[in-house]
């Protein structure tokens, strides 16, 4: 999976730090986040940025590599000041990060990218519309005229593979660039467990219902902003599939060996699947 980065180590833990010349500057405009020019992916550090280091704000550092974010209104202005030409830089967009590599500096961008959306969406009190500041001990955003702590939302949701004895309920979303087979997902509202929520998505969606949930493991999904819990479970009483026609395109039962999923090393919902299709004669 994308976070899956060893033997390099993400450290998330805020500190109130400079950068230096060699630590890594991540711009983001509304068009997405300015790199380096080139097939790999790759960042500008500080020393490219000239005098807009006063600007920038710490992320978080993989091993001894530092990250730091820098807002800019538009990629052209921004690369005029810093004299880059340009061919030398090119915008990319959040979606690419699940094709580009090295993998733990796609996970550092769209880790980035999440940060990026937090603070370009917290500008201003949402209690009293007055400008919000950085706090320096941690990360945190704060009103100095009612008090109100904006910290970073991360919006839990599930990720759940229903089995059939030797079938695996699959799904395709109605209306998204994404066309590839996923399985039953979906936000945790407010009052609900995370069973609950694989219990509702899975009524919701399919018309199932469902026992014997199991945890499976988790995700930080920065494409869109969630903290995914994978479950499996299996289809309790009829197996007769009744779809939600506005959220999906396709629910189906698929046999293990029919089902046509490879193995991407980059979301739980790929290796979900791939555990299930790979696991021979046995239930889930
Ligand atoms: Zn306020």
């Amino acid at each position: 999976m994308i976070q899956e980065i060893d033997p390099y180590k993400y450290d998330v833990e805020y500190k109130h730090l400079q950068p230096g010349k060699n630590d890594y500057v991540l711009p983001f405009c509304e068009n997405g986040l300015i790199v380096r020019a080139g097939e790999e992916l790759s960042f500008f550090t500080c020393a490219d940025t000239g005098k807009e280091t006063d600007y920038m704000t710490y992320l978080f550092s993989i091993d001894e590599m530092r990250f730091f974010y820098l807002a800019v209104h538009e990629e052209t202005q921004f690369c005029e000041q810093n004299k880059m030409t340009i061919s030398g830089y090119r915008l990319i967009k959040r979606q690419e990060l699940r094709r580009l590599s090295p993998k733990h500096l796609a996970f550092a961008a769209v880790t980035a990218f999440q940060l990026d959306g937090w603070y370009r969406n917290n500008r201003f009190c949402g209690r009293c519309g007055k400008v919000l500041r950085q706090d320096e001990k941690e990360r945190m955003l704060f009103c100095g005229e009612c008090g109100n702590r904006v910290y970073p939302r991360i919006n839990p949701a599930v990720i759940v593979a229903v089995t059939n004895g030797n079938r695996l309920l699959l799904t395709k979303y109605r209306g998204r660039e994404y066309t590839n087979y996923a399985l039953v997902a979906g936000f945790s509202e407010i009052g609900e467990s995370f069973e609950d929520t694989v219990r509702r998505e899975v009524m919701e969606e399919a018309g199932l219902s469902v026992k014997n949930i199991r945890y499976y493991g988790s995700q930080p999904w920065a494409f869109a902003d969630n903290l995914l819990a994978g479950y499996f479970c299996e289809v309790d009483g009829s197996d007769e599939i009744r779809m939600d026609e506005e959220e999906l395109s396709e629910a189906c039962w698929l046999d293990r060996e029919d089902i046509p999923v490879e193995y991407t090393d980059s979301s739980l919902t790929n290796e979900m699947i791939c555990v299930f299709k790979n696991r021979q004669n046995e239930q889930s």
